[in-house]
């Protein structure tokens, strides 16, 4: 069953311009731009303009061309901000309620500029 979009959502809302943003970069179909609660040195939110939800959304619905901008469009982030070539970085994508997924419009986070610790905690 197909997801439901909220075009409400915020990040719709800064693809329509109706909310600034701090751009990194833009390509056809994705917008990068930088967190506006960063987490590290290195925080920024690679979006596709389409209205996907999640990930998984994205993967199965976009087009080949919005899923290869897109991807290319998150390593040129990892170029442009430093992290690589560099010292490195971490991609994260958060989904639905499990996944604590704020903002349902799919977005990676690029998280880099210093050691991040370890991926997840343990739950116990
Ligand atoms: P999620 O939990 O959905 O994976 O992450 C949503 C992210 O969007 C959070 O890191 C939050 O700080 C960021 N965010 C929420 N509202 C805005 C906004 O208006 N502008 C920007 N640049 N980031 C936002």
């Amino acid at each position: 069953m197909p997801k439901t979009y909220d075009p409400t959502n915020i990040f719709a809302r800064i693809l329509r311009g109706e909310i600034p943003n701090k751009t990194v970069l833009e390509t056809p179909h994705s917008l990068a731009f930088h967190d506006i609660n960063p987490l590290a040195p290195v925080h920024v939110l690679v979006i596709p303009k389409g209205a996907y939800v999640d990930f998984d959304d994205f993967a199965r619905n976009a087009t080949d061309a919005e899923i290869v901008d897109f991807n290319r469009a998150c390593a040129k982030v990892c170029e442009v901000t430093g992290c690589s070539p560099g010292e490195g970085y971490r991609a994260i994508t958060n989904a639905g309620a499990h996944g604590m997924q704020e903002v349902p419009h799919y977005h990676l986070h690029i998280l880099g500029g210093r050691v991040l610790g370890r991926m997840i905690a343990r739950a116990d």
